[in-house]
């Protein structure tokens, strides 16, 4: 049997008694993010209350396609950023602004073609940026933040890593002493300690541009060719856990576009 739930922000005190703790979770996050937050009442959410055919699923899964659909789990520790993520593919068109720093280009976004998603740009024409009105003052674009510094450190660090987990589960495998494990814990600390130092380095001197808005390479699974509108951002990762100006404004015009009059 279906039962389709209103969970619209303004009547959700009517069916909090009988609403499924999933999908309260869900609106709950939704309306903790800007612009979501201050727009929250122009949104309507119906829940579809069915009970599933699959047994429970044992893995995460999520995605998210412009204008069509969204699936994410809800009940793992990463459910609520992913949900996020998804939801602004899903909802927003936005892109990713990820990137993987080995993929110089990729065959997703063709080289020298502008992409259609409003956060990020293959930058052609630099004079015009896509979200120039957005671009804070004094920021050159495309903008110098790094980055070809600070990937190889990353990749190394991310190697160091990988070989320290593994040295220590050979080591637990083979029965190490507690002495052992620490002197393989040190041995990796002291790898990683000039990389950190670098990487600090590089953020004293382009840390102030964490929160402009410019033209920042490294963006739709591509090291070079496409950029991103600022350093951080939901579609890519943001230890504040925001959108970027440039995707709160690309999320706003489409509640605008659902909206108006
Ligand atoms: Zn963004």
């Amino acid at each position: 049997m279906e039962v389709a739930q209103d969970f619209s922000p303004a009547r959700r005190g009517r069916n909090s008694a009988s609403s499924s703790p999933s999908t309260c979770a869900i609106v709950g996050w939704l309306f903790a993010y800007e612009p979501y937050k201050h727009l929250k009442n122009s949104f309507n959410i119906y829940g579809v209350l069915r009970p599933s055919p699959e047994r429970a699923m044992d893995e995460p899964r999520q995605g998210g396609i412009y204008n069509d659909y969204c699936i994410t789990t809800v009940d793992n520790e990463r459910s609520k950023a992913v949900f996020i993520h998804e939801f602004g593919h899903n909802f927003a068109g936005l892109a990713d602004e990820y990137y993987t720093s080995d993929v110089a280009y990729n065959d997703f976004y063709p080289k020298g073609v502008e992409p259609l998603e409003p956060n990020i740009t293959a930058l052609l024409d630099p004079a015009h940026v896509k979200w120039a009105d957005l671009v804070s003052p004094g920021i050159s674009i495309p903008t110098d933040y790094g980055k070809d510094a600070r990937d190889p450190l990353l990749a190394e660090r991310q190697k160091i890593r990988q070989a320290r987990m593994k040295a220590l589960a050979d080591a637990r495998a083979g029965k190490a002493s507690d002495a052992d494990l620490k002197a393989i814990e040190t041995k990796y600390a002291e790898l990683d300690k000039p990389i950190a130092a670098r990487l600090d380095a590089l953020q004293k001197k382009y840390g102030w541009l964490e929160d402009k808005v410019g033209a920042f390479e490294g963006a739709g699974y591509a090291a070079k060719g496409l950029y991103r509108p600022a350093w951080y951002c939901i579609m890519i990762s943001s230890p504040k856990d925001e959108f970027c100006p440039v995707c709160q404004r690309a999320i706003e015009r489409m509640v605008q576009a659902y909206t108006a009059q």
